[in-house]
């Protein structure tokens, strides 16, 4: 694994849920945020969804559990700012994947969100009646489709 760490970005600057995670990011040498979309380059893509929402959506495999300890900090930089960062994985819902989860975190309130696979953004809504601030993830198509409205205000074009 490389020491350098992309974080892609393209959209409001001003948003306080971006803010919270570029200071975090400013505290570490090897981290970047980056607006230029580069499935080769990025690491990870922070994506702007819904400004009424305080929820941050962090993604579990290849996200958290790269930089387990910026991303534990990151979740109590978010629970000061007022915010609510939750995990949502595409993982199952069985005992174990939630359980090894729970084992890596330092914030025990938490909430674990997995999908089974289904598209994040749609299951967050529909089962959960929940809108997203930001979601934080490796792998967006995980997120949404590639060409629905998310992607476009962020940028991604595939
Ligand atoms: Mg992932």
């Amino acid at each position: 694994m490389s020491d350098s760490y992309q974080l892609y970005y393209k959209n409001d600057k001003q948003q306080k849920s971006f803010q919270v995670l570029e200071s975090l990011v400013s505290t570490r040498s090897n981290f970047t945020i980056s607006p230029v979309f580069n499935e080769f380059k990025c690491d990870v893509y922070v994506l702007f969804d819904n400004p009424q929402s305080n929820i941050i959506a962090i993604d579990w495999d290849n996200t958290f559990t790269v930089h387990p300890k910026f991303y534990n900090k990151l979740i109590y930089a978010y629970l000061e700012a007022g915010f609510k960062p939750i995990i949502c994985t595409l993982r199952g819902s069985d005992a174990e994947d939630v359980h090894e989860i729970c084992e890596l975190m330092d914030a025990g309130d938490v909430e674990i969100c997995p999908t089974s696979g289904e598209h994040k953004r749609s299951y967050i809504k529909q089962k959960k009646g929940m809108n997203i601030n930001l979601w934080i993830d490796d792998f967006f198509p995980g997120i949404a489709d590639c060409d629905c409205d998310l992607m476009l205000k962020n940028g991604i074009l595939v």
